[in-house]
């Protein structure tokens, strides 16, 4: 069957993100394997059709016209552990990857569990926590580039910093990544501990999408938004939740214009009261990408 033929037409973006927000993709495909993501990757490349590879949709802002273009869903999760080696697919989540290696009795993943996208999303976002980064415990990557390439990156030939990574900028598709953890007794209950503060303080019952603003070098983003007494404001069906200063929620029915506007406003606030600019951690997918 010619691919185009098996891409699914007019999916809700809303079904797959964490905040419930989101039009039609225009097409839309799952894979589950490198071999496959190389194929819709290559057609796209030869047919000039704009594509997004997106995870657990989990930092991600989609808007109400959905996307132009084909949606990859990335569903590669194979998981091998290889002495303090684990090769892991970029489908696979990251959070399960942090529990999983830590009950094994392995240091190093802890910080993940309870972050709730794919290891691709948490390798482009350096999804980060309690002070550890994805890219401390990392080996290297293997992804492929706009042209349908797969290549292997070591660690050292990404550049890494707060929630970025280069592949923010040279539209490689992550398929897969290695970490080096080791062996320590104590994983199992620091693991448990992290799930549990983050348990307590951050609204994991609700759709959202995690933090949306980046914290500043000197205050946390959202510790400036609740000294501004701004959780609890809303726009439509979107708030800034009442336990978390820094997490918005679709309350129910909010629209990514919703959304915008509340970010809008909650920055415009913390500027007014503090001078301190925020910056959105969040990716706003755009319904047309740049050319
Ligand atoms: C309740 C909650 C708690 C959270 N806590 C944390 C936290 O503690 N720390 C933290 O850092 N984040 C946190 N987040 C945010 C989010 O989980 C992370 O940013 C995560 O890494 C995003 O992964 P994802 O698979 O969901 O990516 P998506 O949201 O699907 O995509 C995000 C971006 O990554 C790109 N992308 C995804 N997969 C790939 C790939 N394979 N190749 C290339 N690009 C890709 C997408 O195109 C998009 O631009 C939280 C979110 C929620 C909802």
């Amino acid at each position: 069957m010619p691919l185009k033929e098996k891409f699914e037409r007019n999916k809700p973006l809303s079904e797959l993100s964490t905040f419930g927000i989101g039009g039609p993709a225009e097409f839309f495909i799952i894979v589950t394997t490198i071999e496959a993501l190389k194929e819709v990757i290559t057609y796209c490349y030869k047919e000039k059709l704009p594509y997004l590879i997106i995870g657990k949709g989990s930092n991600a802002l989609f808007d109400d016209r959905g996307f132009r273009g084909l949606i990859i869903l990335n569903k590669i999760d194979f998981c091998r552990y290889e002495g303090e080696e684990i090769e892991v697919g970029a489908g696979f989540s990251f959070s399960l990857l942090g529990a999983q290696a830590s009950r094994k009795g392995f240091t190093g993943l802890e910080f993940a569990s309870g972050i709730p996208g794919t290891v691709g999303g948490a390798v482009f976002m350096n999804a980060g926590a309690g002070g550890v980064e994805t890219c401390t415990p990392l080996l290297d990557v293997e992804a492929i580039s706009p042209e349908g390439q797969q290549r292997r990156f070591a660690k050292e030939e990404i550049a890494f910093s707060y929630r970025y990574s280069s592949f923010h900028e040279n539209r490689y598709a992550i398929a897969a990544a290695r970490f080096q953890v080791k062996k320590c007794s104590e994983a199992k209950q620091k693991q448990l501990t992290l799930l549990n503060y983050r348990i307590k303080t951050q609204p994991y019952q609700d759709k959202s999408a995690g933090c949306v603003f980046r914290n500043h070098p000197a205050h946390s983003a959202g510790a400036l938004i609740d000294r501004c007494g701004l959780k609890g404001l809303s726009q439509g069906g979107a708030q800034v939740s009442e336990m978390h200063g820094n997490f918005i929620v679709n309350k129910g029915g909010a629209s990514a214009v919703d959304v915008l506007n509340l970010l809008d406003e909650v920055a415009a606030k913390v500027k007014e009261q503090t001078g301190i600019v925020l910056e959105r951690e969040v990716r706003v997918i755009p319904y047309e990408l740049p050319r």
